[in-house]
């Protein structure tokens, strides 16, 4: 008769290597939601203060500018950041989170760890970021 070791087994195996198992993949995804929340929730907050701003007087305001421009900075950081998170989501739910969607090679676990949302290995990465400037 089989038990249910055989199948602990398999888990225990995977752990050693670089593949995300499930432990990790619920961690994972437990880190990207408490990211996508604090972003979301920031996101309207700072919507809320530029639109609750009076938008009079544009001379005596230069002060007032400076913080709007880096409340709005702020605001196009965060909704990068929760494409990434949503993206990085739906590649859970598709199965493929841990893959690079470049070359098709495992991201490290200690990648993940470092930047849970990132869709490419660390190769991958630094070719996109050399290519920024066409990208962006
Ligand atoms: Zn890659």
């Amino acid at each position: 008769m089989r038990s249910v070791g055989a199948l602990g087994n398999l888990i225990l195996d995977a752990e050693g290597g670089n593949a995300v198992t499930p432990k990790q993949l619920l961690s994972f995804r437990s880190t990207l939601e408490s990211l996508l929340d604090a972003a979301t929730r920031e996101t309207f907050e700072r919507r809320q203060s530029l639109e609750a701003e009076p938008s009079a007087d544009a001379f005596d305001r230069v002060g007032l500018d400076i913080d709007r421009d880096l409340a709005v900075a702020d605001l196009s950081r965060n909704s990068q950041l929760i494409r990434q998170v949503r993206a990085a989501l739906a590649r859970m739910e598709e199965g493929v989170f841990g893959t690079c969607q470049a070359c098709g090679e495992t991201i490290p676990i200690k990648r993940l760890k470092a930047v849970p949302c990132t869709p490419f290995c660390i190769r991958c990465q630094e070719a996109a970021d050399r290519g920024m400037a066409n990208a962006a």
